[in-house]
């Protein structure tokens, strides 16, 4: 049996798929692999670039374990399933008059496999949705399985929200939602230095503001939303043109195959980070197309966050699947993390365990709880391993 991610960069021969139909079957499954000494990793919608579902062991496929299981309207709260594609949230929840408070780029991802890794949008008051995880229920390796959130197995709540996919089979998240919202864009092209110069402002006076920069150009080329009482306008327009709702303004179609390497560095380190990486570019990689993307994140208080109690810059570099991406992706990170830099967890990193340790200050804590559900590791792969304290 095969695996490759979305790229197709990172392969992995599986010796079993399982795919999974109900927490009973998960439940099992996680005791079985403990009780054999073997190894498994669960998979979302395979979008991370960094090793985090590589498995020559038992690859779980939780596609099964979707849908919209309790919705509170009152406090604005669901039940998911684990495996539910972000774009099959959209209408279910539009349909009980709630939505996500805020989304990625795209809307490919399961919503558990986007909270294992930090998953974010922009928006300088927006966290990213891992930080929307108020509560989940998961297939140990002992074969229990259990629930947490902020009032029971709280320490087990606080770690997996963030959860790298090595705690179990997480077969349901509980999230916090807000009321159905429709959002307007507007597309702008502007200076870079420019526009770096009042990006604070200007992201500050928006509920989310971004933009691309085109290497060998001075142009940024951004996107700023905001809420709006405009009725929808069907069919939507492009990307920069539509008014809708939330679910339907917020994610694009990114269909071009590349890597991507993500830092997020401190809100005021932005700009200073952003020049230096177009230095790079612009002396050291001329051949280097690929856009590089600006975003913002509000400060959280999830354990392994990229933006765990600092307000954030995201900095994206990419690069086409055909090319060796390895030289540049270096280079940059030696920016990143000369400006404090903390890598998104489904993007590429070349980091040490001691280097990562140093980023994240709840980093022992996060294994301990871990360890703690998990003692043989049944939920690491090699390069899990290779971090564990
Ligand atoms: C085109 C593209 C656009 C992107 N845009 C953004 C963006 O705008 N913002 C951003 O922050 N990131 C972005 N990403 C990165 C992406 O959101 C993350 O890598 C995300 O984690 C991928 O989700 P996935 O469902 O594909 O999960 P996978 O990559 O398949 O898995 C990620 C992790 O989740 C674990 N996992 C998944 N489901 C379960 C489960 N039920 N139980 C236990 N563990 C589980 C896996 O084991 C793994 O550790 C983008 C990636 C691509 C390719």
């Amino acid at each position: 049996m095969s695996w490759q991610n979305w790229s197709g960069k990172l392969k992995a021969k599986p010796n079993r798929i399982a795919f999974l139909r109900s927490e009973a079957d998960a439940a099992a499954l996680a005791k079985q692999a403990d009780t054999n000494g073997q190894h498994i990793r669960v998979a979302g919608a395979t979008h991370s670039h960094s090793p985090l579902v590589i498995s020559n062991e038992i690859l779980a496929d939780p596609q099964g374990l979707t849908g919209l299981f309790a919705v509170d309207q009152a406090t604005r709260t669901a039940w998911v399933g684990a495996g539910t594609r972000i774009y099959a949230l959209g209408q279910p929840l539009h349909a009980n008059g709630l939505a996500l408070t805020n989304q990625g780029d795209i809307d490919r991802q399961a919503i558990c496999g986007a909270t294992a890794t930090g998953t974010h949008g922009t928006g300088t008051r927006l966290k990213n949705l891992s930080s929307a995880v108020i509560g989940a229920r998961i297939a140990l390796a002992s074969g229990e399985l259990v629930e947490c959130g902020p009032d029971h197995n709280a320490e087990l709540w606080q770690a997996s929200r963030l959860h790298l996919g090595a705690f179990g089979i997480i077969t349901r998240l509980h999230l916090q939602l807000e009321d159905a919202y429709r959002l307007k864009e507007h597309s702008w092209t502007a200076n870079l230095a420019e526009t770096l110069s009042h990006f604070a402002e200007d992201a500050a006076a928006h509920r989310h503001h971004e933009f691309f920069w085109y290497p060998h150009t001075d142009e940024a080329r951004g996107k700023s939303i905001d809420r709006t009482e405009e009725p929808a306008q069907y069919p939507l327009g492009g990307e920069g043109e539509r008014c809708a709702w939330s679910y339907e303004v917020l994610p694009n179609h990114r269909p071009h195959k590349h890597t991507e390497m993500e830092y997020s560095i401190p809100f005021e380190h932005g700009p200073a980070c952003m020049r230096d990486i177009q230095q790079l570019l612009t002396t050291d990689f001329p051949d280097v197309r690929w856009p590089v993307e600006y975003r913002t994140l509000a400060a959280d208080d999830v354990w392994l966050s990229t933006a765990y109690e600092r307000p954030t810059i995201t900095i994206s570099v990419h690069e086409d699947i055909a090319r060796d991406d390895e030289g540049y992706f270096r280079a940059c990170e030696e920016i990143f993390l000369h400006h404090k830099g903390r890598p998104h967890w489904g993007k590429v990193n070349y980091l040490s365990r001691n280097q990562l340790a140093d980023q994240h200050k709840r980093w022992d804590d996060w294994w301990r709880v871990r360890n703690s559900v998990d003692p043989k590791g049944t939920f690491l792969n090699p390069y899990l391993k290779s971090l564990q304290p």
